[in-house]
């Protein structure tokens, strides 16, 4: 039996999601005539109180059309230097928007307010580019599935209106934020100006992001999706997905959060380990001591069935999901057992 914990991505839909896709109705998405896509985005617009929802393709090209919608070319955005948009979507803000990023270090994806007002440039001093959005991800993905302080949320609000800064949200993993902390979806849909939110994550979807917008932002969402390829024709079948998974996948979130901490509580004891990020949610990044290289311990968990990922700076990813069952679950714990019991990786 393989155990997959490389993404939350990895999962296959349901007997029961792919049931409900097949009985779906569906149309021409291009002339939004698509009724499963209208009825998943009226879905999703009214959990999070904001106008409107775009079905997307991928949260990657939702991201960037809310890059592209908020900025102009030659203006800067502020985000964390682990943020999704700087980091894995192949420069597509310089790419498609022709925008830098002034990056924040600081640990685990987070910051505060006060970073962001350090972060803005001057508007009356010209050399500099225009500061006119910031991206914050919730969770965050490279830092380890942390989740955000509403709190400091509402700070950063605070900044973004006094400094007419764009105010947008990556919640490729909201559900997990929100389950975790209690937080409203409609809390968040108070706060930005813009939300990207992916079902093919935790959710267990096979494909699709929704972007949700103000209303004054619809027609320029449209238009971008369409720029960047991303109008679908029958995508009800996949939007049929996301409707299921919201109707039935969230309540697992709370079992992959449950496993993920048990999994670190265990690599925290263990021999080979130097470091286990904090565990908020489904994602575990983890350090191990310097004899014991990344990909000698890849290669080994490789060997004994279990799937994982470098993250570079030597550290490793593990992300519970859907399809970790909790079979998989009673097989890894018991594998990591063993490890230090028997000090296999000696
Ligand atoms: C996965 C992810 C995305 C979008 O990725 P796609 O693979 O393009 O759907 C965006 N932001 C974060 C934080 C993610 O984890």
């Amino acid at each position: 039996m393989e155990i997959n914990l490389i993404s939350d991505t990895i999962t296959k839909p349901s007997k029961g999601m792919l049931n409900f896709m097949y009985d779906s109705n569906v149309g021409d998405d291009v002339f939004k005539q698509d009724p499963t896509v209208n009825e998943l985005e009226k879905k999703i617009s009214s959990l999070f109180g904001m106008d409107c929802a775009l079905f997307f393709p991928s949260g990657t090209m939702a991201n960037q059309s809310a890059i592209n919608i908020l900025t102009i070319p030659g203006d800067q955005l502020i985000c964390s230097k682990y943020a999704h948009v700087y980091n894995y979507e192949g420069g597509g803000v310089s790419f498609n928007s022709g925008v830098s990023c002034k990056l924040i270090n600081k640990p685990r994806g987070l910051f505060n307010h006060q970073d962001v007002i350090d972060a803005i440039n001057p508007p009356d001093f010209y050399h500099s580019p225009n500061t006119s959005l910031v991206c914050i991800e919730n969770t965050t993905n490279k830092g380890g599935g942390a989740c955000w302080d509403l709190d400091e949320i509402k700070k950063i609000k605070k900044v973004c209106n006094k400094n007419n800064l764009k105010f947008h949200l990556d919640g490729a993993r909201i559900w997990n934020a929100c389950v975790e902390k209690g937080y409203e979806y409609s809390d968040f849909g108070k706060l930005f100006d813009t939300i990207s939110v992916c079902l093919s994550k935790g959710l267990g979807c096979p494909v699709g992001s929704i972007l949700i917008c103000k209303e004054k932002y619809f027609q320029k969402a449209l238009k971008i999706r369409k720029i960047f390829g991303g109008g679908m024709r029958q995508s009800g079948y996949l939007a049929a997905c996301g409707i299921y998974a919201l109707d039935n996948n969230i309540k697992g979130l709370s079992h992959d959060h449950r496993r993920a901490k048990e999994i670190s509580n265990l690599l925290k004891e263990s021999y080979f380990v130097e470091e286990v990020y904090p565990v908020e949610t489904n994602i575990i990044i983890f350090k191990n001591k310097n004899q014991f290289s990344t990909q000698d311990f890849i290669n080994f968990m490789d060997h004994n069935g279990v799937k994982l990922i470098g993250m570079g700076d030597n550290k490793l990813r593990l992300v519970t999901h859907a399809d970790y069952t909790a079979n998989h679950h009673e097989k890894f714990m018991n594998l990591l057992s063993k490890i230090n019991a028997e000090n296999l990786l000696m």
